[in-house]
C-alpha cells in the first residue's frame, strides 16, 4: 500500500533535514529521503568544515525547537574584521554596533548534522528514509509518487533538497545556471598559540578571500582558502611545511605561531541557481535553489529563511483547508522570496569579482571603499544587520 504523507523532502543535508524538523514541529506529517546514513562518525584527520550560523537562523533553529542549545555546540562570533591584504585597509564589525551580543556560532558539520538528528529522529510526525536515493518520481494531478527500495510514497508536494546537482531538478525539467568560479576552497584546521576569542577574519588576498574561523577551545581556528585552479593543484605537491608557511604568513602574527592540524579538504566553487522555484507540486529548496559562493558564509542561512517563508505558508494553506501543493502558494513562496536570494547570490558574485583581483584600480577603489565602510557608521549597520539575517 502506498504510504501517504503531507509533504516528501528529498534531501537530507542541513538545509533539507531542518525543513523537514521545522514542518514536523509544525504538526505536518513529514517525510525526509536521503541517500547517505544520517549519525556518522566524525574521521579522524578530517577537517572540521565550519558553518558560521546567524542570529537568524540560531533563532530559527531555537523556536522550531531543533536543537537543543547552538550555544553548547558552537563558538561564539563576537566579532568579525575584514582586511584588504597587504594594505592598512579593513572593517571591523562589532555586535553591540547593532545591540546584538554576537553575530551567530560558528559549529562543525558534522555536529550541526548529529544534532539535528538525534533531535528530529525523535519526532513521531517526522519518518526518516535513509540509505535510499530517489531514482524516479511520477507526478500526478492531486499528489507526487515517488518509488523507493521498500515501496512507494506519496504527497501533495515534494520539496527537493537534493544540493547543487540536484536529480529532482532535472526530472522536473527547472533549467539552471551554472558559473565555474575557476576557483577551489581549501579548508582544514589550523592550531594557534594565542586565543582567537572569538573574532573571524576574512582576509581578501589577490588570489581570493582568506578566512579564519574560530573553533571552540580558542587555540584552535578552521581556514577557508579560495585558490584559482592552477594555484590549488600547484598547493597539492608543496610539503606540509611548504603549506604551514604559506598559512602562516596569510594569518601574520595575531595569533602567534601556527600549525595545520588536520588534512586538507577542497571544494569547487560554482554558482548554481535554478531558473524557477517551482514547477507542478515541486518546490526547489536549499543548494538545489541557489548555491552560492562561501565567503560570506550565508549558503545555508539564506535557505534557512527559504524554508521558514515555506513552512509559513504550508501552515496557512492547512489552516485553510487548502492544497499543501498549489500553484498559487509556490508562487507566493518565490515571490516572497525571490528579492533577497537575489540581492544574496548578486552580492557574493560581486565581491568575490571585485576582491579575487590584482588590478590596480580595483585595488585602490576597495581600499578606498573599505575605510569609507568602516566610517559610514549607518552603512556598517545595514550590512551587519543583512548579513546577520535580522
Ligand atoms: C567551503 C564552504 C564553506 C561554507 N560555509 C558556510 C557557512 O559558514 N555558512 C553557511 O550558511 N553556508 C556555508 N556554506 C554553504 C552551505 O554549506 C550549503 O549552502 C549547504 O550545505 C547546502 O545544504 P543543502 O542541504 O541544500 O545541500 P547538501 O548539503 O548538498 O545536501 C544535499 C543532500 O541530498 C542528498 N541527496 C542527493 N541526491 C539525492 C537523491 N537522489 N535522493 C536522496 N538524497 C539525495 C545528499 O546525499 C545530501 O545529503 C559553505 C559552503 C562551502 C563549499
Amino acid at each position: 500500500m502506498m504510504k501517504k504523507f503531507d509533504v516528501i523532502v528529498v534531501g537530507g543535508g542541513y538545509v533539507g533535514l531542518s525543513f523537514a524538523g521545522m514542518l514536523a514541529q509544525a504538526g505536518f506529517q513529514a517525510a525526509v529521503i536521503e541517500k547517505r546514513h544520517f549519525a556518522t562518525k566524525k574521521i579522524s584527520g578530517e577537517p572540521s568544515r565550519l558553518l558560521a550560523i546567524n542570529t537568524y537562523s540560531c533563532k530559527m533553529f531555537a523556536q522550531n525547537k531543533l536543537l537543543t542549545s547552538i550555544r553548547a555546540l558552537g563558538q561564539s562570533i563576537n566579532h568579525i574584521r575584514v582586511v584588504d591584504y597587504n594594505s592598512t585597509a579593513f572593517l571591523d564589525f562589532a555586535p553591540e554596533e547593532i545591540n546584538q551580543a554576537n553575530f551567530g556560532y560558528m559549529v562543525e558539520e558534522h555536529d550541526l548534522g548529529n544534532a539535528l538528528y538525534s533531535k528530529l529522529n525523535k519526532n513521531p510526525n517526522l519518518t526518516v528514509i535513509e540509505g535510499a536515493g530517489v531514482d524516479t518520481l511520477d507526478v500526478e494531478p492531486s499528489h507526487v509518487c515517488i518509488s523507493l527500495a521498500g515501496g512507494k510514497i506519496s504527497a501533495p508536494l515534494v520539496v527537493a533538497a537534493d544540493g547543487r546537482h540536484s536529480l529532482i531538478r532535472a526530472l522536473t525539467g527547472i533549467e539552471h545556471h551554472r558559473h565555474n568560479y575557476g576557483q577551489h576552497a581549501v579548508v582544514c584546521d589550523v592550531a594557534h598559540e594565542l586565543d582567537h576569542l572569538g573574532i573571524a577574519v576574512e582576509k581578501f588576498m589577490p588570489t581570493g578571500p582568506f578566512a579564519i574561523l574560530p573553533k571552540r577551545g580558542g587555540f584552535s581556528s578552521s581556514i577557508v582558502w579560495t585558490l584559482p585552479e592552477d594555484q590549488h593543484d600547484a598547493l597539492k605537491t608543496l610539503s606540509n611545511e611548504e603549506i604551514t608557511d604559506l598559512i602562516q604568513e596569510r594569518f601574520g602574527g595575531y595569533l602567534g605561531k601556527v600549525r595545520i592540524d588536520s588534512k586538507l579538504r577542497s571544494f569547487k566553487l560554482e554558482l548554481v541557481v535554478a531558473e524557477e522555484y517551482y514547477s507542478e507540486r515541486v518546490a526547489l529548496l536549499g543548494d538545489a535553489l541557489h548555491a552560492i559562493h562561501p565567503l560570506a558564509g550565508q549558503g545555508m542561512n539564506l535557505s534557512l529563511r527559504d524554508a521558514n517563508t515555506l513552512t509559513q505558508l504550508l501552515v496557512t494553506q492547512r489552516s485553510l483547508g487548502l492544497d499543501l501543493g498549489s500553484e498559487h502558494m509556490l508562487k507566493e513562496y518565490r515571490k516572497l522570496r525571490e528579492a533577497d536570494n537575489h540581492l544574496m547570490i548578486e552580492a557574493t558574485d560581486k565581491l568575490n569579482r571585485l576582491f579575487s583581483n590584482d588590478f590596480i584600480p580595483l585595488k585602490l577603489a576597495r581600499r578606498v571603499g573599505l575605510k569609507l565602510v568602516n566610517n559610514a557608521i549607518p552603512l556598517k549597520k545595514a550590512f551587519m544587520q543583512y548579513a546577520s539575517g535580522l
